[in-house]
């Protein structure tokens, strides 16, 4: 294993990964391709490290939210199928055609410009084309919809573009508002039809829409928080599980009296006498500052409150009541077991949603894979 040098670490249990996609698989059946959104380092566990085992438990696609990401994927992994969700800027577009990647593409000017990119390289590019139904972040405008129809029509006659796709994202505004956006979509799609045109991936569902809307599935679903089990659905389920630990070892003990202070501005004060622990992890690996007062470190399987402001690197909690806690001891930031505080329970107590959570995990804390038991 490559050395990490330090005990704050990310366990990331690929078995569970690869189960979680397959219960995705068990549930939209073999009709219905699965996107597994891998953004934002794959949502703090990754991107390059998971693809295969995403890939290999029956994903058919990535897809990230920039070029960047993109890049760095497609350099590991020369043969997935690699789409971007976001904006591409015009002066990039060219490293779309260098590395094969498939753009989301909004308006005609950049679906020319991508074309004559294209043509000059010698390559055909796929492309999605983006519907905004209401969301209103990207996408050709629905309400136009004569107007957007008409400049579909044309990047469809762009010969070195294949219009692969055909999306939207839906606001989860409620199930009217849902509805309304899939019925802007569908009427899209019936009038493009009607000119001939179809696409192999009409795709609209995130996570929740998935679980909680078979019928938004479509050709395709994009599926990050599901991926890395995160439960957020509202009426369906899907026991899809968090495969991600993060951990660390106690560096030092310290013996307060009651009445003395610790960290900036002894914000917090030993209501008796305690045994403080100092922890090698804070907000530039990505743990909310915000967990001061409300945040735990589990060790030996008892919640240890952290005490004191959260410092950039380490921070402080209260070990009192854990028998026989000494320095090197194992501490567990987010888990999964008894007494271990899920990234649901870090989301609500920081009033933040778990995308969030996972998603801030910095580049810091070294990534650690294993396959089942550690
Ligand atoms: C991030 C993202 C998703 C995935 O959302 P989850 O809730 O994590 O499943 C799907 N589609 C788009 C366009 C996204 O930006």
């Amino acid at each position: 294993m490559k050395e990490i040098y330090r005990d704050t670490r990310l366990v990331i249990d690929l078995s569970i990964l690869a189960n979680n996609v397959k219960l995705i698989r068990d549930m939209v059946g073999d009709k219905v391709a699965i996107a597994c959104v891998v953004k934002a380092n794959a949502y703090g566990h990754g991107a390059v490290e998971i693809a295969k085992t995403l890939m290999d438990a029956g994903a058919d696609m990535l897809t990230v939210a920039t070029l960047s990401e993109g890049v760095d994927l497609r350099k590991e992994h020369p043969e997935y199928p690699i789409l971007i969700m976001g904006h591409t800027p015009d002066q990039y577009l060219e490293y779309v055609v260098k590395y094969d990647l498939i753009p989301t593409i909004f308006t005609l000017e950049q679906a020319e410009l991508l074309n004559a990119l294209a043509e000059k390289a010698g390559k055909p590019v796929k492309v999605h084309i983006k519907l905004d139904t209401g969301f209103h972040r990207l996408g050709f405008d629905a309400r136009a919809m004569e107007e957007t129809v008409g400049e579909i029509v044309k990047i469809s006659k762009l010969s070195n573009l294949e219009l692969e796709g055909m999306f939207t994202h839906l606001a989860l505004a409620g199930d009217e508002e849902n509805q309304r956006q899939m019925d802007l979509l569908f009427e899209a799609r019936d009038q493009l039809k009607a000119k001939g045109i179809s696409f192999k991936y009409m795709h609209a569902a995130d996570s929740i829409a998935t679980v909680d809307n078979p019928e938004y599935r479509l050709d395709m679903v994009r599926v990050g928080a599901l991926v890395y089990g995160m439960r957020g659905f509202h009426k369906g389920f899907l026991p899809v599980e968090q495969a991600l630990t993060f951990k660390t070892r106690i560096s030092q003990l310290h013996h307060l009296k009651a009445g003395e202070g610790l960290s900036y501005d002894y914000l917090w004060k030993a209501p008796k006498d305690s045994v403080i622990a100092t922890l090698p992890f804070g907000y530039a690996d990505g743990y909310p500052r915000d967990m001061r007062d409300k945040g735990y470190v589990s060790i030996k399987g008892v919640k240890c409150p952290l005490v004191g402001v959260l410092c950039m690197d380490q921070l402080m909690a209260d070990v009192s009541q854990v028998e026989g806690v000494k320095a090197g001891d194992e501490a567990v930031i987010y888990g999964s077991g008894p007494n271990e505080m899920t990234i649901e329970e870090a989301a609500k107590l920081v009033g933040s949603n778990k995308n969030e959570i996972i998603a801030r995990l910095m580049e810091r804390p070294a990534r650690v894979y294993i396959n089942g038991e550690l």
